[in-house]
């Protein structure tokens, strides 16, 4: 199944509960505009590799197409749509003026040399320039993106626009224009609403064990936010694999034997890991396996279709915490309801991500930098009102909460929708 048809099943499970308007949901099913460019890089050998990148724009109603740039080998343009398709309602949840877009590149960036990686960025840049900027549509990072990519990605369009533009990308490095908080603003925002949630059913963190699907930027800097708060991480996994130790994980030692080891089960044996050193009970378990293993929370932070119809009656966790974008297809959340399993859903969970990536937007148009305490106080403001809102559209309509955050988005963007007319 490809994975737009899931985010325009959410979409028509909204508009049935809240009789959205019909017009809207025609335009919100297909994105305003698709480009796909082939982009030539003579590598290090000698030889000319063609790559294969998208960039797509979903919906401006609201503001600037917003969205990050995935450089994977399975990305395609069916997967970058959905994604942007996600922006433009994740935007709209939080409240913030901007549309949805997203980018990537068909590329393991882990077999490209650094000098390769950025000449494919600057390249692609080349070739998305006349649609991209800092008011029409602003990249940022995401899967196997980063800082690094994104100062270069300024740098670029700055070049070409003969200006300093550095409005056009978010994510960057402070020293190139970024903000405080990005880094950790997608794990942070999930633990707000997280925190929200716990609050209302009165959970423990002492008492309450998670495993952390996607041991990455979202998934290790949200393992150490829910450890120091008190929960018990007992599973972490990457690509590689996982494991799982009963008697709880030190996400700070795993991340730094992670950074030596390369994998997360690399790392099973060493004695630090667990924080009962001397009953350490570790085992190494599949991507598949980890998921199914006994727990209170599943945070998801790797890719999309990670909990189907196949497995998630096998789900055993009561809470899931979607990091990632569309890690649960809508076949799998029947299932998840009818066991009782709530998910916070990904356009609500991490927003926070895109959430700071707009106050960077702020900060570089008022050329002027916020301190890391405001950047959190404004962040938990906006991700508690999204909160507040979606939980009271799930009690008045009596969904779901992933059917609530796409009702309170689609209201949102119907709003500017209907004001501003029809065609
Ligand atoms: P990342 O590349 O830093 O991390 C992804 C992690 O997932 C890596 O550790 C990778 O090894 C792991 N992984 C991949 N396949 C896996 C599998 N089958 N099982 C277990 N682990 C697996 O990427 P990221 O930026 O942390 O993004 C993760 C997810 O969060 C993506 O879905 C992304 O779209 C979403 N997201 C990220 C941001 C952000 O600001 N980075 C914002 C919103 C949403």
């Amino acid at each position: 199944m490809f994975l737009f048809e899931n985010t325009l099943k959410q979409i028509s499970n909204a508009a049935r509960v809240m009789s959205a308007d019909s017009d809207l949901i025609k335009i919100l099913s297909c994105p305003q505009r698709k480009i796909e460019v082939n982009i030539p890089i003579k590598m290090e050998d000698g030889t000319l590799k063609i790559f294969q990148g998208f960039r797509v724009q979903h919906n401006n109603f609201l503001g600037p197409y917003k969205g990050g740039i995935r450089y994977h080998e399975q990305v395609d343009m069916d997967e970058v749509i959905a994604l942007s398709a996600w922006m433009t309602l994740k935007c709209a949840v939080v409240g913030i003026p901007l549309g949805g877009g997203k980018g990537g590149i068909i590329v393991n960036p882990k077999l490209l040399s650094e000098s390769e990686l950025e000449k494919l960025t600057r390249k692609y840049i080349d070739l998305i320039a006349p649609v991209i900027g800092p008011e029409t549509d602003v990249p940022a990072p995401d899967v196997n993106t980063n800082s690094k990519i994104m100062a270069w990605i300024a740098d670029e369009y700055s070049k070409l626009a003969g200006k300093d533009a550095k409005g056009v990308v978010t994510g960057k490095p402070l020293e190139a224009g970024g903000s405080k908080g990005r880094d950790s603003a997608t794990a942070q925002g999930g633990v707000y609403v997280l925190n929200k949630y716990a609050n209302e059913i009165g959970l423990k963190p002492s008492e309450t064990r998670v495993i952390i699907q996607g041991f990455g930027n979202a998934g290790g800097i949200v393992a150490k936010l829910l450890e120091d708060i008190g929960y018990n991480i007992v599973g972490v996994s990457d690509s590689q694999g996982g494991i799982f130790c009963d008697s709880g994980i030190n996400t700070s030692e795993l991340m730094q034997c992670k950074k030596g080891e390369g994998t997360v089960k690399g790392c099973t044996l060493r004695e630090n890991i667990t924080h009962l050193k001397d009953d350490a009970k570790c085992e190494v378990v599949t991507n598949e396996g980890i998921l199914e293993k006994e727990c209170d929370i599943l945070v998801l932070a790797a890719l999309e279709n990670q909990i189907t119809g196949k497995n998630a009656d096998n789900i055993k966790a009561k809470i899931i915490l979607e990091l990632a974008n569309g890690p649960v297809t809508p076949e799998a959340d029947e299932i998840l309801n009818k066991k009782g399993i709530v998910a916070i859903p990904d356009i609500l969970a991490n927003a926070g991500g895109v959430t700071v990536s707009y106050f960077e937007m702020l900060q570089n148009a008022g050329n002027n930098y916020w301190s890391s305490e405001d950047v959190a106080v404004k962040l938990k403001d906006t991700m508690t009102k999204a909160w507040e809102e979606v939980s009271a559209n799930a009690k008045k309509y009596g969904c779901n909460l992933r059917v609530a955050a796409f009702v309170t988005a689609i209201e949102r963007i119907q709003g500017k929708f209907l004001q501003q007319g029809k065609s």
